[in-house]
C-alpha cells in the first residue's frame, strides 16, 4: 500500500501551504512555487515523488519501513540491508539523468540515517528521533539536512565567533531556542522542515554548538534567501539548457528560533555529534557515486549529440572522447557501488558505508568530472559559447539566415544544455557542488589519511623484502 507516497501534484500543493519566508534577488516572494528561479528546482525534488509512482522505478524509489508498517517513499527511509544502499545508489543515478541536475532530497536522507545511528543508545533521544522520523514517513516530508555552518575564521573554534555557527541560545523546560546561519543550504526552500545538524566534530566545552533537531521550514524566527547561480536569469527559459529542472542553495537564518523538546534529538552531547558527523559525511561522499554519474550521463549524451549534429560521430579521436568520458563517468559510479556493497550494519540495525571507498569515491568526484566537462567542450566547440539566442535563431526576419551560418535549433539546443552544464546554472549541482559539496577535498584526504592501516602496509612489505618472517603463508 502507497498510502504514505505523495505524488508530485501532492508535493507541489503541500508546498503551497507553507507560510515560507524566502527572499530572492533582494524582494519577499510570496508563492516560491511560481517563482521562475524557485521552480525548477522544485520540479527536480517533485522528480523524487513522482518515480515513487512510476512502475519501472517504484521497487528503487519506495521502500518497506517498519517504522509505519508499509512502503514509503526511499528517500524517508532508513538503510535495513545492504541492499538499501545499493538501491539509492540506482535511484540517485536514475534521477541525475532524468533531471541532469540536483534533487536536492538526499542529504536529509543520508542525515536520517546518520541520526538514527548517532541517537541509538543515548537514552530516550532515540526513541523522541523515531517518533519524529515516523511522521516523516507518514507525510513524505521533503527535508532540508542542515549542516554547514559559516564558519568564519577557520583557525577560530566556535565559542570564539559564536555567531557563525547554529547554537542554542536558550534552554527551557519545554525545549531550546537556536540561533544562527546554515549556509549552501540545498533544496531548503522546497522542503517541509529543516534537519538541523552540526557541521563539524565538536569539542568538549562546545555544548552549546552540539544541537540537532527539527523544526518547519516556516517556524517563526526562520527566514530564507535564495542563492544567485551563474546565468539564472535565463531560469525556465529557451536558453536555459536545461529548461525544466534546476538546483537550489539558500542560506537560512535562525533567529531565536524556538524548537519543543519533541524535535530536539541532540543536545550538548559532542561524542554523539561526532559519530552523526563522520556518518553522515561517509553516506553523503558515497551518494555522489550516484547523482554524478547520472548528471554526466546527460553531459555525455548532449556531446554525443552534437557530434552527430555536426556529422563527426564517427572520427577516431570523437570516438575516443566520447569513451573516455564515460569511462570516468562509470569509475565514480563503480567506486560509490563498492563503497555501497561493503557496507557494515551498524549496532542499531542501519548499514553504513565503507568509510575508505566513500571518501574515495567523493575524492574522484572532485576532478574527474572537470576532466570529462573539458572533453564535452572539445567535442562542442566554440559554438557552445557565441551561439546568439533562440531567439534570434527564430526570428521572422533574421532566423534563416542565422540559422543557416550559426546551426538550427536542434544543435543550439544541444549547445545551450553543454553550456549550462560546464559554467551555466547547471554547473553549480555538476561542478561546484563536486568540488565542495559532502566536504572540500582537504576533508577526505584527513579522512583516508586517518582510516588507511599504514602500520599493515609496511608489515607485509617488511616480509616481502625478507626482512621479518612471514606469519600468513609460512612455508609456501
Ligand atoms: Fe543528492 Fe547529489 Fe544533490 Fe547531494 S548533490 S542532494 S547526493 S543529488
Ligand atoms: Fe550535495
Amino acid at each position: 500500500m502507497l498510502a504514505a507516497v505523495k505524488t508530485a501534484h501532492e508535493y507541489l500543493d503541500s508546498l503551497r501551504a507553507r507560510k515560507l519566508r524566502l527572499f530572492v534577488d533582494g524582494a519577499l516572494v510570496t508563492s516560491p512555487v511560481d517563482h521562475p528561479k524557485v521552480r525548477p528546482a522544485i520540479n527536480a525534488v517533485a522528480a523524487t515523488y513522482a518515480l515513487a509512482h512510476d512502475e519501472r522505478h517504484a521497487h528503487l524509489a519506495t521502500s518497506h519501513s517498519d517504522l509505519v508498517g508499509r512502503r514509503v517513499n526511499r528517500f524517508t527511509a532508513l538503510f535495513r540491508e545492504r541492499d538499501d544502499l545499493l538501491r539509492k545508489l540506482e535511484l540517485q543515478r536514475a534521477l541525475g539523468r532524468l533531471t541532469g541536475t540536483c534533487f536536492q532530497r538526499c542529504v536529509g536522507l543520508d542525515g536520517v540515517n546518520a541520526l538514527f545511528l548517532a541517537t541509538h543508545g543515548r537514552g530516550d533521544a532515540h526513541a523522541r528521533f523515531v517518533t519524529w522520523l515516523r511522521g516523516v514517513q507518514e507525510r513524505d516530508e521533503m527535508l532540508n539536512g542542515a549542516m554547514t555552518d559559516p564558519k568564519g575564521d577557520r583557525s577560530k573554534r566556535p565559542p570564539e565567533q559564536a555567531d557563525h555557527y547554529v547554537r542554542v541560545v536558550e534552554r527551557r523546560s519545554d525545549g531550546v531556542v537556536i540561533r544562527g546561519a546554515k549556509i549552501h543550504q540545498t533544496g531548503a526552500a522546497n522542503a517541509h522542515q529543516i534537519l538541523v545538524m552540526p557541521g563539524q566534530a565538536l569539542r568538549p566545552g562546545e555544548e552549546d554548538f552540539a544541537i540537532a533537531c527539527a523544526l518547519p521550514v516556516d517556524a517563526e524566527g526562520v527566514t530564507m534567501v535564495l542563492g544567485r547561480q551563474p546565468s539564472d536569469e535565463r531560469r525556465g527559459g529557451p536558453d536555459a539548457g536545461n529548461a525544466r529542472f534546476g538546483g537550489q542553495e539558500c542560506v537560512v537564518l535562525f533567529d531565536d528560533v524556538f524548537v519543543p523538546r519533541d524535535h530536539v534529538f541532540l543536545d550538548g552531547d559532542v561524542e554523539a555529534c561526532a559519530e552523526l558527523v563522520s556518518a553522515f559525511a561517509g553516506y553523503h561522499r558515497a551518494s555522489y557515486g550516484g547523482c554524478k554519474p547520472g548528471n554526466l550521463d546527460v553531459l555525455i549524451g548532449a556531446a554525443d549529440l552534437v557530434t552527430r549534429q555536426n556529422g563527426v560521430r564517427r572520427a577516431s579521436h570523437v570516438r575516443d572522447k566520447l569513451t573516455q568520458m564515460a569511462h570516468l563517468t562509470e569509475t565514480i559510479h563503480a567506486i560509490g557501488v563498492g563503497a555501497s556493497a561493503k557496507g557494515k550494519v551498524h549496532a542499531s540495525g542501519v548499514w553504513q558505508v565503507d568509510t575508505v571507498l566513500a571518501n574515495v569515491c567523493k575524492h574522484h568526484v572532485t576532478s574527474l568530472p572537470y576532466e570529462i566537462v573539458r572533453l564535452a567542450e572539445d567535442l562542442a566547440g566554440g559554438a557552445m559559447s557565441t551561439l546568439p539566442s533562440i531567439a534570434d535563431l527564430d526570428h521572422p526576419e533574421l532566423g534563416e539566415t542565422l540559422r543557416l551560418v550559426a546551426g538550427g535549433r536542434e544543435r543550439a539546443s544541444a549547445l545551450r544544455l553543454i553550456e549550462s552544464m560546464a559554467y551555466g546554472a547547471g554547473s553549480v549541482p555538476f561542478r561546484i557542488e563536486c568540488m565542495h559539496g559532502a566536504g572540500s577535498p582537504q576533508a577526505q584526504r584527513v579522512v583516508l589519511e586517518r582510516e588507511i592501516d599504514w602500520d599493515a602496509k609496511v608489515a607485509r612489505a617488511r616480509v616481502l623484502a625478507g626482512l621479518d618472517p612471514d606469519p600468513d603463508l609460512d612455508g609456501v
